[in-house]
């Protein structure tokens, strides 16, 4: 089966088992992958999940669905593809879809992961700030012997950069890693836990000088936390910018708008936000992280910081120009949760499992998470985002409130 821009996935609208499957096959066929491992027919053993869980009481049922097509242009992501979304949030995954259409008939996103790293901050602590002051230079002076303890302690990574920060009597050495397809928490944890042990003896062997306290991790990598370090200069994860260029017949088509009153909507919305001291802006990148990270095994913890990010629009004379920037997506092919049955056939679904994929993975998240905010933008624009909640994603108690329709199936 060949994938094209106006593909659609059978059974839409449709609620039934028989439809979930028929739509898990239509992918499996198009993409020519296994997607099994979703089905939800195989619990898999407790013991499968050791070194992911302990004291497992039990499973948590998410759906998953399909969201596309979505055309996309990238170094790495090329292509048309559906993204699997993990998610209990009704409206989400329709939402996405349009924009992915919106995006896709307009001519597709195109989207570079434009840095890659991974940072952790051991902490040194000295009776003062001279101390301190000497304890950067002797690290200055042993740059390759850090390297070299790094190479030693993993096969993958590679320490990219050393950069203490003194911080009165004490240093923070921010070291910052290449982690290949891995998220690399545990793989730059390993290597500083070496490189400390080793400045722990030999700093006051050649020096004379103690270390009063040391911590093999302080707060400065601000790791699962939004924050402006890693927003603005630097990076915790993969640092990626999308674009698409929504042409004026595809806005007033799928999105039911104008370009002009989306671009309107889009600058409205800056003030308040500033209003509310929101860093960065955008609409809701977080749904898609979430849904995307559930399906395929991130380290949900990440959230906060791979949903930062930043859109910028230009109205031109043939439509809307919209862009985006995600500065910090933390994201994995390979360790962690990701090698998980269920979690390997939403990597599947869109060709992203193991060594090699991490960075297409990122530029499909950025792709994805662009057309869900310019559905949502459209929606609100056009005032059907509250409409759209109301019939997809509202869940009312069953007793005591019940919804029109399932009133009429009662014969109320
Ligand atoms: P990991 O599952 O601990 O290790 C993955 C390992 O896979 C790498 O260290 C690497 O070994 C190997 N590998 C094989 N092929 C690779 C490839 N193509 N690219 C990169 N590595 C490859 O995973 P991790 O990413 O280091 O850590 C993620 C886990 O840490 C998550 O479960 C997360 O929840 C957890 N975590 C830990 C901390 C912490 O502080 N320790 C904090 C937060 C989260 P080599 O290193 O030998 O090359």
């Amino acid at each position: 089966m060949t994938l094209n821009p106006s593909s659609s996935l059978p059974g839409k609208g449709l609620y039934t088992d028989e439809a979930m499957v028929a739509r898990r096959q239509w992918i499996e066929q198009a993409h020519d992958c296994d997607l099994h491992g979703m089905s939800g027919e195989d619990r898999l053993s407790a013991e499968r999940f050791r070194n992911n869980i302990e004291s497992q009481v039990g499973f948590i049922q998410i759906p998953v669905s399909a969201a596309g097509p979505l055309l996309i242009h990238g170094e790495h992501a090329q292509g048309i593809f559906y993204v699997p979304l993990a998610t209990t949030e009704g409206a989400l995954s329709a939402s996405a879809t349009r924009g992915a259409k919106a995006a896709t008939l307009s001519g597709g996103v195109t989207v570079r992961v434009v840095s890659d790293q991974m940072m952790r901050a051991p902490l040194f602590v000295f009776e003062s700030l001279v101390q301190s002051m000497a304890f950067v230079a002797w690290i200055g002076d042993h740059l390759a012997e850090i390297h070299a303890i790094a190479k030693e302690h993993t096969r993958h990574g590679r320490l990219r950069t050393i950069e203490p920060v003194v911080l009165g009597d004490s240093v923070c050495v921010k070291l910052a890693y290449h982690t290949g397809d891995a998220y690399g928490a545990n793989m730059v944890m390993a290597c500083n836990h070496a490189i400390s042990q080793w400045a722990l003896a030999a700093f006051p062997a050649e020096t004379g000088i103690s270390v009063l306290d040391h911590y093999v991790d302080s707060q400065m990598s601000a790791e699962k936390k939004v924050n402006y370090m890693t927003y603005a200069t630097s990076t915790h994860g993969k640092r990626v910018v999308a674009e698409c260029l929504l042409k004026r017949d595809v806005i007033q088509a799928v999105l039911k708008t104008t370009a002009e009153d989306l671009f309107e909507a889009l600058v409205s919305g800056t003030g308040p936000a500033w209003a509310a001291g929101v860093m960065g802006y955008n609409i809701n990148f977080a749904n898609i992280v979430a849904a995307i990270f559930a399906a395929t095994g991130q380290d949900l913890a990440t959230i906060p910081e791979s949903s930062q990010g930043q859109l910028s629009f230009r109205l031109q004379e043939d439509g809307l120009y919209i862009g985006s920037l995600m500065p910090n997506l933390v994201v994995a092919t390979v360790g962690g949760g990701v090698g998980l049955p269920s979690q390997q056939a939403s990597l599947a679904m869109i060709d992203c499992q193991g060594a090699g994929k991490a960075l297409k993975l990122a530029e499909i998240i950025a792709a994805t998470a662009l057309c869900l905010d310019i559905s949502t933008c459209a929606a609100i624009c056009a005032d059907h985002f509250v409409k759209a909640h109301q019939h997809l994603g509202r869940t009312r108690p069953r007793t005591g409130m019940l919804r029109p329709e399932d009133a009429a199936g009662k014969g109320l």
